[in-house]
């Protein structure tokens, strides 16, 4: 079989693996990607925060901006203007094309890494080409970055697949009259155990979605989105019907974070590392953000550095994780009534609060204020039940 030398093998070219390559200076390196082309099939719907694509530097020809969310529950409705604090959403493929003209690696498409071992001197990987068959890439390191299939670190037996992850489907299709600056985010009946969206392009189209956290609902994506056709909850939300569509699907891990990142010369980032935020599963800014600051660590070429690194991004993540992971734990349980609760709790905060819960971003006077609302709602079941007890005095 042929084999080729390499300094480091990176396995995925979504966000994370582009974005790894884009920042190694000094290192040879090579990609390789299981689809035929960046950026397609579409996995993802691309929405962020204007404040996360300025600082990365993504050019705005490459977002919609989104000034207005509405929040739907089955018979409430939360209108948020965030025109201070804009939302975006993102032109997947030039966006993952656009990190792929950065990237400094050999870029090998419709590749899929099949296995790897440990050698001596690093690790010896077996890929497989469309139209060309098996080879080999012997190398120093590995990346792991193929998203939910964690596919080196389950080669090596480091780790396993997620157990419990979220699956989506979308369907995209052109409008022309629906507000191109409105978003909308739905919960309640049509998409328990999960939620729906509608997003706005900058190719005049929407995406339509439902997503499903598995196990915790057994119910197909496709069958919610069929059920939500079926009704009339399109025109309650002011959303034009699809006519001609086309369809996105995906999946992303839905388990906690874990904090090891570095295997020695096996590291993972992105969704095998768990690094959507557990409250929407929003990736793109913090996968591309982890990416480059894991191919910066790599250039440096020392250990240090790169558990450095590890130390970071837990420092950044590991906690807001935990308590989005509690949020994500209980939503997944919410019955439509639980929702129409907490869309009425929801109407009262302020819009940029509820964003910072959207974004997974939970500042210590929120941790303690859900803190105290915990221990206040037990104290007060401690008394109703003493009373139930012993009864009315
Ligand atoms: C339905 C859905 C909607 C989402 N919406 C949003 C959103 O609105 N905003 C947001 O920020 N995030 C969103 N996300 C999450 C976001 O897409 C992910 O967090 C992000 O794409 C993760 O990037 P990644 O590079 O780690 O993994 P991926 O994007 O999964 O990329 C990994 C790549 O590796 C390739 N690969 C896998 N196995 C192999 C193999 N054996 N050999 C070679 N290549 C391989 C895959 O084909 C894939 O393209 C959504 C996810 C889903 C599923």
């Amino acid at each position: 079989m042929r084999v080729v030398d390499t300094d480091i093998l990176i396995v995925g070219g979504g966000p994370a693996g582009l974005s790894v390559s884009g920042r190694l200076t000094g290192r040879q390196s090579i990609l390789v990607h299981q689809d035929r082309e960046i950026g397609l099939p579409v996995r993802t719907s691309g929405g962020s925060w204007l404040k996360d694509v300025q600082r990365l530097g993504i050019p705005p020809d490459l977002y919609q901006l989104v000034d207005r969310l509405d929040v739907f529950s089955d018979t409430r409705q939360v209108v948020c203007d965030i025109a201070d604090a804009p939302a975006v959403v993102l032109d997947v493929t030039g966006l993952y094309r656009w990190l792929a003209a950065q990237a400094s690696s050999d870029i090998h498409c419709a590749t899929k890494f099949l296995r790897t071992e440990q050698t001596g001197e690093g690790y010896l990987s077996t890929v497989r080409t469309v139209g060309q068959g098996e080879w080999q890439i012997r190398s120093r390191q590995i990346i792991d970055a193929s998203g939910w299939h964690c596919i080196v670190l389950e080669s090596l037996g480091l780790n396993r697949k997620p157990e419990r992850d979220a699956v989506g489907i979308e369907y995209e299709y052109p409008v022309t009259d629906f507000q191109m600056d409105r978003a909308i985010l739905f919960f309640g009946a049509f998409a328990l155990s999960g939620y729906g969206w509608v997003f706005p392009t900058n190719k005049g189209t929407v995406r339509l979605g439902v997503g499903v956290i598995r196990p915790a609902s057994d119910a197909s994506p496709r069958d919610m989105m069929n059920a939500l056709l079926a009704s009339d909850q399109l025109e309650r939300m002011g959303v034009p019907r699809p006519q001609d569509h086309h369809v996105n699907a995906g999946t992303i891990p839905s388990v906690a974070y874990e904090k090891q990142l570095v295997y020695g010369d096996v590291i993972r980032v992105g969704d095998s590392a768990n690094m959507a935020t557990p409250t929407l599963g929003e990736g793109l800014r913090i996968c591309i953000e982890q990416g480059r600051l894991l191919g910066e660590a790599l250039s440096e070429q020392t250990p240090k550095a790169l558990q450095l690194w590890q130390r970071q991004a837990n420092g950044k993540l590991a906690l807001n994780y935990k308590i989005g992971f509690w949020v994500n734990q209980a939503a997944a349980r919410y019955t439509a009534q639980n929702w129409e609760r907490s869309l009425k709790r929801m109407e009262k905060l302020p819009a940029h609060e509820l964003m910072a819960y959207f974004r997974n971003d939970f500042s210590w006077g929120m941790i303690i204020q859900r803190v105290s609302l915990l221990i206040w709602r037990k104290g007060l079941d401690k008394v109703r039940a003493m009373c139930g007890q012993q009864g009315p005095t």
